[in-house]
């Protein structure tokens, strides 16, 4: 059994609009978006390339952004194992940038662990990681989530905002968060099963609830954000300060 990581990281970032790029120029998508003199994706790699058990990772990016990022990588030098880490095209969405990975992976058995992480959550934890990895192995499927704190309505959208249709009982949610992890073939199932259908998820989970397979949830972290806003960014450099 092996574990592959999977990072989509060819997002736009277009909600990250007002944030700086890393030369202060022209806004760098969020996941090149620098932390402390570092990019983001650098941050969230260096969490997995870490982790022992880690055999490959595939990182999806927009073309234009894949040799920038070899030279980044090439600097980590011995931060980051860059023999484990491969490139792959990114896609329209995420789940196209998902497909292209998973579709790039070499010799995979069919209970070989396959985590997805978004390039944006750089302070996902060994400990999840572990957890996921584990519960992946146990259930064949497994993300990481945290409990609701805000109560949560369902709306229906109207020109002016939104009006509530339903109060949804919140210990009945999970704010789903990554890694996701899945055996290899499960994930496989539910990719070519979207892909036929013309599904489009937000995340993996919602792939593989759909092909009928049950998906654990283990404890996330609330500190395990995804970095969207720069109201993110701002909390991002907090967190960073205070762990070190
Ligand atoms: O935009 P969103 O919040 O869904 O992004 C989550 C992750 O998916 C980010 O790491 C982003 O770079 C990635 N993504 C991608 N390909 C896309 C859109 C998003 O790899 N077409």
């Amino acid at each position: 059994m092996k574990v592959v990581v999977i990072i989509p990281a060819a997002g736009l970032g277009t909600r990250m609009a007002s944030a700086p790029g890393a030369k202060g120029q022209k806004p760098a998508a969020k996941q090149f978006t620098e932390l402390a003199g570092t990019p983001i994706l650098i941050h969230t790699l260096r969490k997995f390339a870490s982790h022992p058990v880690i055999a490959e990772m595939y990182v999806a990016l927009r073309a234009n952004e894949i040799a920038g990022f070899r030279t980044l990588i090439e600097r980590e030098g011995k931060n980051l194992e860059i023999k484990k880490i491969q490139t792959v095209e990114g896609g329209e969405h995420r789940q196209q940038s998902v497909a292209n990975a998973l579709k790039a992976i070499s010799a995979a058995a069919a209970d070989d662990v396959v985590l997805v992480h978004d390039a944006v959550r750089p302070f996902v934890t060994e400990q999840i990681i572990h957890d996921v990895i584990q519960a992946a192995q146990k259930y064949g499927a497994a993300i990481a989530g945290v409990p609701a704190v805000d109560t949560v309505k369902q709306v229906e959208r109207i020109a002016e905002g939104a009006l509530i249709t339903a109060t949804v009982p919140r210990e009945r949610v999970v704010m789903a968060q990554t890694p996701q992890g899945f055996r290899y073939d499960v994930l496989k199932k539910a990719f070519d099963e979207a892909t036929a259908d013309g599904f489009l998820g937000t995340d993996e989970a919602s792939l593989v609830e759909r092909s009928g397979h049950e998906v654990a949830v283990v404890m996330g972290s609330p500190r395990n954000i995804k970095i969207t806003t720069p109201a993110d960014l701002e909390l991002a450099e907090f967190y960073l300060k205070s762990a070190s």
